[in-house]
């Protein structure tokens, strides 16, 4: 017989211990299964709904056994990929309580207890984290591009208007693809994206975007979107943020601060300085789902005035609530949503701020170490010493074309890969290819940072003997 919709309190409780006894066995083996555990590539046979349910047992064998494996194990001490992240088990957690309270948070009157809470951790980021005014505000969202969406949205409404045609929005040609989208998204047609130069840093050099913004002011074209990445994702690199708001500032122009991977570190002491000018953005995008080690589905956009935005969402509905300025869904395109508010509030609750300093800045002591040891291998360059935890490498062949080059440095890419132990990205930057470590996983430790040196160092060796 199948399990009842309501099952009785033994019956849930028995299925929550079987749940909870699958999920401890897959953080245990994270440390040991290989990290890349997509095998070919091709997906696994999955039934599909019947009319008669199957014991849940069953159901969480073929579940765990034969469909979560086949992925990255993007939680695994060893991944090192993209930007890795947790999932906190009290992150889980708190989605679990979140999802059985079931409160609806899109309007303050349906939840005032939850969206007072959700609404306190909001803050904790506007002026904990990032350092905006006390009156600036903040939406919880699915993830960094949702932000990024959202803040084009805020940045158009106050500048533009209805007309879109000569709008232009500067982004370094390092920015990451969501700003590109983010703007289609808004209505913005291509012309509206202007790329800017970086420097040698991969950094977004403020007097390329200066000359580009007189150009196009001559030409009359209308400026009125900065975009500044603090932690890109190909090599890590923060835009000079102190530089790009006094120019956005004398400009009259937005200045977004996409700080997705790198927002966290301004936690750590020694990384603050690193952020220093994130304070004076307009909004800025963060990611808890990265940064916070939260399970996927925490991003969060702060604003330092939240009228365009709310202009832009606003809605009346005949069978809705008079609206209020807390309510969520006024800064959102959602109306019904998850407590995202309980997802970050809970693990900080529980392990208070200084875990999570803590965690952050040995992930950068790493990364820098890490930098420092392969920066010593010979024929090796790091495109910048790391400022956060990330940095790309690659391995120079005196005299080799630069498609040989690149060719090289995938296959290098592929032998360190090949181990299973830990998985390492590339990316193109500066039209060459780049392998990448971002040291930001949850249950990465000093001996697997050690273990994948190793790994790159033997993979180096190779290279060299051919
Ligand atoms: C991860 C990331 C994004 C996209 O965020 P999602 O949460 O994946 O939607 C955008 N910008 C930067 C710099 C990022 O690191």
């Amino acid at each position: 017989m199948s399990l009842p919709l309501e099952p009785a309190p033994e019956d849930l409780a028995a299925a929550m211990a079987a749940a909870t006894a699958r999920v401890g066995a897959l953080f245990r083996g994270l440390g040991e299964r290989p990290v890349d555990g997509t095998g070919d590539g091709s997906p696994p046979p999955v039934p599909a709904p019947a009319e008669a349910g199957r014991p849940l047992g069953d159901v969480l064998e073929d579940l765990f056994e034969a469909v979560i494996p086949r992925a990255y194990a993007t939680s695994a001490p060893g991944f090192f990929g993209y930007v890795p992240g947790g999932p906190l088990p009290i992150g889980c957690l708190a989605a679990f309580v979140g999802a059985a309270a079931n409160r609806f948070t899109g309007v303050e009157v349906a939840a005032p207890g939850p969206v007072a809470l959700e609404a306190r951790a909001i803050r904790w980021l506007v002026e904990e984290v990032v350092g905006l005014p006390p009156e600036a505000r903040g939406v919880l969202t699915s993830g960094g591009s949702t932000s990024n969406f959202l803040a084009v949205v805020a940045a158009r409404e106050r500048h533009l208007g209805d007309d879109l045609r000569a709008a232009r929005a500067y982004v370094s040609a390092e920015a990451h693809a969501s700003v590109d989208k983010a703007l289609r998204l808004a209505g913005l047609p291509p012309a509206a994206l202007r790329r800017i130069p970086t420097d040698a840093g991969y950094r977004l050099d403020p007097d390329a975007l200066a000359a580009a913004i007189a150009e196009d002011r001559a030409a009359g074209r209308r400026p009125f979107l900065v975009v500044a990445t603090a932690g890109t994702v190909n090599t890590g690199a923060v835009d000079p943020l102190g530089a790009l708001a006094d120019l956005a500032r004398g400009e009259g122009l937005w200045l977004h601060v996409d700080a997705a991977y790198g927002g966290f570190f301004r936690l750590v002491p020694g990384r603050r300085p690193v952020l220093a000018g994130i304070e004076r953005a307009d909004s800025v995008t963060l990611d808890p789902h990265k940064g916070l080690f939260l399970p996927y589905g925490a991003g969060a956009l702060l604003l330092r005035d939240a009228a365009p935005l709310q202009a832009a969402c606003s809605a009346e509905a005949a069978y809705a609530p008079e609206p209020r300025a807390a309510d969520f869904t006024a800064l959102s395109i959602e109306l019904t949503r998850p407590w995202r508010g309980l997802h970050l509030w809970l693990p900080l609750a529980v392990h208070g701020v200084r875990a999570f300093r803590e965690a952050l800045g040995e992930r950068a002591a790493w990364a820098r170490g890490a930098a420092e040891a392969l920066a010593g291998e010979p024929g090796v360059e790091v495109a910048h010493p790391p400022e956060l935890s990330l940095f790309a490498f690659r391995q120079r062949l005196p005299g080799a074309a630069p498609p040989a080059e690149d060719a090289h440095n995938r296959a290098l890419l592929e032998r360190v890969n090949a181990s299973g132990r830990v998985l390492l990205s590339g990316t193109t930057a500066g039209g060459r290819f780049w392998l990448r470590l971002c040291v930001l996983g949850l249950r990465t430790d000093a001996a697997r940072v050690r273990e994948c040196l190793d790994l790159i160092r033997g993979a180096l060796a190779v290279g060299r003997d051919r």
